[in-house]
C-alpha cells in the first residue's frame, strides 16, 4: 500500500502514520521526522533546513527531494510506505509521481484527515512528543499522566520549537497556499480519500482503514 496522508499541522497525521504502520506493517516515512533529525545531528543538510524550520516555512524542494529519493530506495519500502508531510505542494506531488512511475509503483491513495482550524490550533499549541519513543500527548486533550514524562516509554517529552503561536500562524497559511492544493491533485487523479479528523484516535484509524480496504 503507496499512500500520501494528508491534512494541515496538527491534524493527527503523524499520530495516524504510526498507527497505521504496525497495521500494515509498512514504513511511515515523514520528512518534518528526517528533517529534524538531521538538525539535532548537526549535518550540512540539517543546518540548510534549520533557518525555514524555525520560521514554519518550507525546505527547498531539492533538499526534501533528495531525501524522499533516499528514503524510497531503502528496502523497507519494497511493500510500500505512508508519506507523512510530503508532499507539501504540488511541484513535490509531480515530482513523486515522476519518480514513482520509474519503477511503476504509483501512489494508490491521497488520504485526507480533516479537521477544523480552531481545533488545529489548540492541538499544536498543547502539543507534546516523546524524545525516546515519538509519542504524542497534548496538554488540554491527552496530557500525560506525570508532567512531562511519556506514559508509554517514561521518556523525556518536549514541545516542539516550532509550535509556538507565531510559526503555528505560518505553517497554516503556508498549509493553505502550498499543500491544502493537493487536494484537488489527488481527486483529479480519482485517489482521494477522505476522514474526519476529530474524535477519538482509534475511530479515526478505524475510518482510515475503511477506506483504505476498498483503494
Ligand atoms: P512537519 O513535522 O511535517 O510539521 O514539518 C516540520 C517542518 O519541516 C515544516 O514546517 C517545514 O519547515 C519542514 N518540512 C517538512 N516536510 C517538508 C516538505 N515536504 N517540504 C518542505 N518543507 C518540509
Amino acid at each position: 500500500m503507496r499512500i500520501v496522508l494528508l491534512g494541515a499541522p496538527g491534524s493527527g497525521k503523524g499520530t495516524q502514520a504510526q498507527r497505521l504502520t504496525s497495521i500494515y506493517n509498512i514504513p511511515q516515512i515523514s520528512t518534518g521526522d528526517l528533517l529534524r533529525a538531521a538538525v539535532s545531528a548537526g549535518t550540512e543538510l540539517g543546518l540548510k533546513a534549520k533557518a525555514a524550520m524555525d520560521a514554519g516555512a518550507l525546505v527547498s524542494d531539492a533538499i526534501v527531494l533528495g531525501m524522499i529519493r533516499d528514503r524510497l530506495q531503502q528496502d523497507d519500502t519494497k511493500n510500500g510506505f505512508i508519506l507523512d508531510g510530503f508532499p507539501r505542494n504540488t511541484a513535490q506531488a509531480e515530482s513523486l509521481d515522476a519518480l514513482l512511475a520509474e519503477v511503476n509503483q504509483p501512489i494508490q491513495c491521497g488520504l485526507l484527515i480533516d479537521v477544523d482550524f480552531e481545533v488545529l490550533l489548540k492541538r499544536l499549541t498543547g502539543r507534546l512528543s516523546c524524545k525516546q519513543c515519538g509519542a504524542v500527548f497534548n496538554r488540554y486533550f491527552s496530557p500525560p499522566q506525570l508532567e512531562d514524562v511519556c506514559d508509554v516509554c517514561g521518556g523525556e517529552l518536549y514541545h516542539r520549537a516550532d509550535d509556538n503561536e507565531e510559526t503555528i500562524g505560518n505553517r497554516l497559511k503556508v498549509y493553505e497556499q502550498n499543500t491544502a492544493p493537493l487536494i484537488q491533485y489527488y481527486a483529479a487523479q480519482n485517489k482521494l480519500r477522505k476522514v474526519n479528523g476529530v474524535g477519538a484516535m482509534e475511530a479515526i484509524t478505524q475510518a482510515i482503514q475503511t477506506e483504505l480496504a476498498t483503494v
